[in-house]
């Protein structure tokens, strides 16, 4: 009999045991469907970056003989839907097995476990063979524990997997984690170095997706696209970071700057979430290019953090928390995003930047996102439910098992601080310190009142006097709340008039 296997768009991975052996039995199955595309209001790019990695994909799986149906966009056949495609593929090929890979995201994990539910035919879900962690082992480690601290899961996983430890399980280095070396500006040198990624002229693709009747925003830049379609361009994406912008890593990891929107950053973001990349590839390179010399250990530590740490902690947080965690929203915050979420049109030049970035290239490196956007976004009380849509839809690595705990969580404390200790707010004094965005600002970075004060500041501590009750016994907030205390009455009038005065008229910053 025949097996139909379904290759979602964010299971790109072509060294996947699916995919050993070439086989006349099985037919796999990639569809481009309105379902997908139409979820959330996506950016351009996003759409002609996972359908192009895709039809990439489907491609060479049949040149290396495997049987292959893909659904086009606009193919006639194409009903739009994942489970009403798979209902007449089933039939079509009169399968008598169904497989899929494990989805990431409940909302598909739902739809495909219920629909395979309902099928008379025998079904398996396998494994997407690419992370580190079962969607479990984070839950299953902080069991009996206080709080879901990052840290000591990322010291298991560094013991558990070998990475950057010696024989006798002790942390390269003698120290777990030099996060203390990693703050710092960048000062304009080193030079940013060169876009290591690929160009490609997706011009007919997008014209598709234009022609299907697909919404979307955001630059397509599609005559110039520049994501991976595949692993071997991945693969050299990653070597020419690993030598070119790792060394600079660790130290400008949060600087932030309008000469530079990509830093040493490694945008390698899609290629991971894809699928198309694994993590172990990643790690074990950069660990090599730390052994070899190559690199500063803060550096390849910091990074390896992200991946090894980061990455499978919040997806563990993720499955521990959905379904529901989606609407949590502790501060009760409903104001609706500003238009400017759409065209980078405010006056504040630092979020000008952050925004306009991510509008040209699907993409802002993290500090940009937690610590302009995010922050702003906080301060100002926007919802979290309207935000989390937002950062679904506008970056290029957004999937919702990464993208919700970092957006919901993490930069807007909306799950009460399961995920982040304090809420990462600032006023302008940080941004200033870490980026040269407040030079040539229509605001005044150091006003709090006034016209031409920055909107930072008086949200900054108006926030923290509206959530006084809540927050001022957390002791990572023990000194703004100290500077609080000795404030007079009267300043604090001042800036509660001015965060409400800025909080009406957010759609004119
Ligand atoms: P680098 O700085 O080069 O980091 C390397 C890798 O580490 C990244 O590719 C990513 O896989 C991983 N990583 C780093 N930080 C995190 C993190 N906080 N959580 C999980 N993985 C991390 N990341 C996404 O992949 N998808 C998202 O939708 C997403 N949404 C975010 C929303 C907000 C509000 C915030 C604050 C962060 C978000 N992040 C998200 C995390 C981070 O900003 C991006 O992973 C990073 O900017 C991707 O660019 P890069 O590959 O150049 O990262």
């Amino acid at each position: 009999g025949t097996t139909l296997k379904l290759i979602l768009g964010d299971q790109l991975n072509c060294r996947h045991s699916w995919f050993a052996q070439a086989s006349a039995d099985v037919v796999f199955v990639l569809m481009e469907v309105r379902q997908e595309t139409d979820y959330v209001l996506h950016h351009a790019q996003k759409i002609i970056a996972i359908f192009a990695a895709m039809r990439d994909l489907a491609r060479r799986l049949r040149a290396a003989g495997h049987r292959v149906h893909y659904l086009a966009i606009d193919d006639v056949d194409n009903r739009q839907s994942l489970t009403a495609n798979l209902d007449w593929l089933l039939a079509h090929y009169g399968a008598d097995a169904f497989a899929w890979q494990a989805p990431d995201e409940w909302r598909l994990d739902r739809q495909l476990a219920d629909y395979a539910a309902g099928l008379t035919i025998a079904t398996r879900m396998d494994d997407s063979e690419h992370f580190y962690a079962g969607r479990d082992e984070a839950a299953d480690f902080f069991e009996g524990r206080d709080a879901w601290i990052m840290e000591p899961f990322y010291r298991h996983m560094r013991k558990r997997h070998g990475v950057m430890v010696s024989g006798d399980g002790k942390p390269a280095g003698g120290q777990w984690n030099f996060d203390h070396d990693n703050r710092e500006r960048w000062p304009g040198l080193p030079w940013e170095p060169a876009d290591p990624r690929p160009r490609h002229d997706h011009s007919a693709l997008w014209q598709t997706i234009e022609a299907a009747g697909v919404r979307s925003f955001g630059t397509p830049q599609a005559g110039e696209f520049a994501w991976p379609l595949n692993r071997d361009e991945a693969l050299q994406q990653l070597d020419s970071f690993v030598r070119d912008a790792l060394p600079h890593f660790g130290r400008y990891q949060d600087a932030m700057s309008v000469r530079a929107w990509r830093l040493f950053h490694s945008l390698l973001s899609f290629a991971l979430n894809t699928k198309m990349l694994a993590p172990r590839t990643v790690v074990a390179r950069v660990e090599q290019a730390w052994r070899d010399g190559a690199v500063p250990l803060a550096s390849a530590e910091g990074y390896i953090r992200q991946i090894l740490g980061w990455r499978e902690y919040v997806r563990g947080i993720y499955w521990h928390r959905m379904p529901g965690y989606d609407q949590l929203n502790t501060f009760g915050h409903t104001a609706a995003l500003p238009h400017w979420f759409w065209n980078g049109d405010t006056r504040m030049r630092c979020v000008a930047a952050a925004i306009g970035q991510s509008l040209e290239h699907a993409h802002s490196h993290h500090i940009n996102r937690l610590m302009v956007i995010g922050n702003f976004s906080l301060l100002a009380g926007l919802s979290p439910q309207q935000l989390h849509q937002w950062y679904l839809g506008i970056y290029i690595d957004a999937f919702e098992w990464v993208e919700l705990p970092n957006t919901l969580g993490m930069s807007q404390y909306a799950d009460g601080g399961l995920l982040a200790t304090k809420p990462y707010i600032s006023s302008a004094a940080y941004i200033d310190r870490m980026s040269d965005y407040c030079k040539g600002c229509h605001y005044q970075k150091k006003q709090r009142t006034g016209e031409l004060a920055c909107p930072f500041n008086a949200l900054y501590w108006d926030f923290l006097l509206r959530n006084e009750k809540q927050l001022s016994n957390n002791h990572r907030l023990a000194m703004p709340y100290r500077q609080l205390q000795r404030m007079d009455d009267a300043d604090k009038r001042d800036i509660q008039c001015q965060a409400a005065a800025t909080r009406a008229k957010l759609a004119a910053l």
